[in-house]
């Protein structure tokens, strides 16, 4: 039931008194946009005046945006490479921050290969929980009796290593998960979820997705709700499901635990659910052996009223696939956050998925906002750029996001574009447009046009031996599998047929692009089995000229055609795969291990 209108607010009547002060938050927050931008900034410059960054700008310990602004340069994160290595191996001096840096955020951007790695503070917890928790508040105004049931959120931890200074270094939600904010978060109706925290927190994948999903097929009639943080996590469980439903079955019909779930705290929370349920074994068994999954999810968790995932950006791949297992069911995305900074949420989180718009929150951090124009004359030029704050972006505009934090990094560029669709109150609403320079993504793997270059190189070099060279490629990320996979279509130059490389040397073409991928990707491939093995398809000769005939025959100029190197236009791509002549399969896995390699 809605309180009553003690504190009325604009967004809706709240669903309790707790939602209504996170309500009134957003309100004044939005309300005074400029204002506390201005307080941010200046908290964050006279706490870190002292520091070696600040210091060397000369800044003098000034706090108004003005000063900040012409003495501070808007930087990227191989600009701060210096300061941050200097920080993993171990030095404890004030460099960017006044506060101790208490470990790394492992990006999934990735800088020569490697995840960035970006300094965080202790209180920045308290400022990522503070977005959190505004989240189910705005989610009831427009779902009601969310305290009813629960959610099944398949949640993971993931590999943690240390830099040489013996700061730990791990992935944003893995430091959550792992935080006191996380494991004894207090009760509350709104947001029960059906995932232990010893299944969240389970470091072995299996055992850990196995867990949340018996858990959930086990409280299926309460589970009002269904997440993962991106949709490629929510199809890999649904493939998981796919794949082990037998044995999840049979665990159900029993009332006895899988022998490969071995981790004590997992084995104790889940026996103590677990009870033979041999109508439930036969439903889930009933369903899942049918040929047709579609609406799988409202079959087997038939109170479902959203899917919480992020499908904006380069997510939005996964939409057809959702709907096709939920029957439509509405997405929902949420929030819009990153390493370096949790910037905003959705506040009409039911809404179509290309409507979506992101409101910046100006707690959170220091926003300004460069004005996207990838030809201007500064950019090519390298004058210096006009930077639009926060409350002044204009409506229909495309900028790059420019952060400071208060954990020390200083008009840093995230590399996102975002689209201004309006305004709650002063507050600027954003349509994520894209990030950029990424060619490829399956899951939080992003690869540039550079390292797919520079991949296709290594590859070819085997060629070399057979007197093959590859004369044009091309790029598709495939994700009507799950999990998704790279496909490259080359067309090669056989100069000695006699001596063409054989099938099994393509397959080993395969495994040195991987190889040669970044960091991300070889997670994805070895740890996380989010991306399947990657694909070449050698299409026909001539195949890249037709390609370009098409391009001209629909306006292209012929003086300024480029062969794009990734493409995923559906008469393009029938086009390849009617010229293709073989395929080709990664015939293992690339290497990867936590450690970085540099
Ligand atoms: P990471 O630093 O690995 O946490 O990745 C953060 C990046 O993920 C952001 O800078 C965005 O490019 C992307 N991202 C995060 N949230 C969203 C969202 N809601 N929609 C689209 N892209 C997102």
């Amino acid at each position: 039931m809605a309180v009553d209108s003690a504190m009325p607010s604009p967004l809706g009547p709240p669903a309790c008194e707790k939602d209504a002060k996170a309500l009134q938050f957003i309100e004044e927050t939005t309300r005074n946009a400029d204002a506390v931008q201005e307080r941010v900034l200046a908290e964050i410059l006279s706490r870190n005046a002292e520091t070696e960054y600040l210091k060397r700008f000369k800044l003098h310990g000034a706090t108004e945006r003005d000063t900040f602004k012409s003495l501070i340069p808007m930087i990227t994160y191989e600009d701060l490479q210096p300061e941050i290595q200097r920080i993993a191996n171990g030095d404890r001096s004030p460099i960017l921050s006044a506060h101790p840096i208490s470990e790394f955020l492992t990006s999934s951007g990735t800088s020569a290969g490697e995840r960035k790695l970006m300094p965080t503070i202790q209180e920045e917890l308290d400022r990522r929980q503070l977005l959190y928790s505004l989240l189910m508040p705005v989610m009831n105004l427009y779902v009601p009796g969310l305290d009813k049931g629960k959610g099944l959120y398949f949640l993971f931890v993931k590999a943690e290593s240390k830099t040489p200074g013996g700061l730990l270094a791990r992935p944003v939600l893995t430091s959550y998960y792992k935080s006191d904010h996380f494991k004894t978060r207090p009760y509350d109706p709104y947001n029960v979820q059906t995932s232990p925290n010893e299944a969240i927190l389970c470091a072995d994948s299996f055992q850990s997705m196995y867990s949340q999903m018996l858990c959930g097929l086990i409280e299926r009639h309460q589970v009002l709700r269904l997440g993962a943080v991106f949709a490629s996590g929510l199809l890999r469980a649904i493939r998981f499901l796919q794949l082990n439903w037998t044995q999840l079955a049979h665990d159900i019909r029993t009332g006895t635990l899988n022998q490969k779930i071995t981790d004590p705290g997992i084995k104790d929370c889940v026996t103590r659910i677990l009870k033979p349920q041999p109508e439930l074994a036969d439903f889930v068994a009933k369903e899942c052996s049918k040929d047709n999954w579609e609406g799988i999810i409202t079959r087997i968790w038939p109170n479902t009223k959203y899917l919480d995932v992020i499908v904006t950006g380069a997510m939005a791949q996964y939409i057809p696939t959702l709907d096709h297992y939920s029957g439509g069911l509405p997405l929902a995305c949420t929030m819009y956050a990153s390493s370096e900074c949790y910037f905003g949420l959705n506040l009409n989180p039911m809404c179509k998925p290309s409507e979506v718009s992101y409101t910046i929150m100006p707690n959170m951090a220091y926003f300004e906002f460069l004005p996207h124009e990838p030809n201007s004359a500064w950019s090519t030029r390298g004058s210096a750029p006009k930077l639009v704050e926060l409350v002044d972006v204009e409506v229909g505009k495309e900028y790059e996001l420019v952060i400071t934090t208060y954990a020390g990094l200083y008009r840093y560029r995230v590399g996102d574009i975002l689209r201004v669709t309006g305004f709650h109150n002063s507050a600027p609403q954003f349509h994520f447009v894209r990030r950029k320079n990424v060619l490829l993504s399956i899951d939080s793997d992003k690869t540039d046009e550079a390292e797919l270059q520079k991949a296709m190189e290594n590859a070819s070099e085997i060629l070399r031996n057979f007197n093959t060279s590859v004369v044009e490629y091309t790029s598709y990320a495939d994700t009507k599998t799950i999990p998704g996979h790279y496909v490259i279509y080359w067309e090669l130059l056989v100069k000695d047929p006699a001596n063409s490389p054989s099938q099994e040397v393509l397959n080993r073409c395969c495994l040195a692009m991987e190889e040669s991928l970044n960091s991300v990707y070889r997670q994805g491939r070895v740890a996380d089995n989010s991306i399947g093995p990657l694909e070449i398809r050698v299409v026909k000769n001539g195949t890249f000229e037709e390609l370009m005939d098409y391009a001209i025959s629909r306006g292209a100029s012929i003086n300024q055609y480029k062969v794009p190197r990734c493409v995923n236009f559906t008469p393009i791509m029938e086009l390849l795969d009617s010229r293709v002549v073989s395929a080709h399969f990664s015939p293992g896995l690339p290497r990867w291990t936590p450690e970085r390699r540099r």
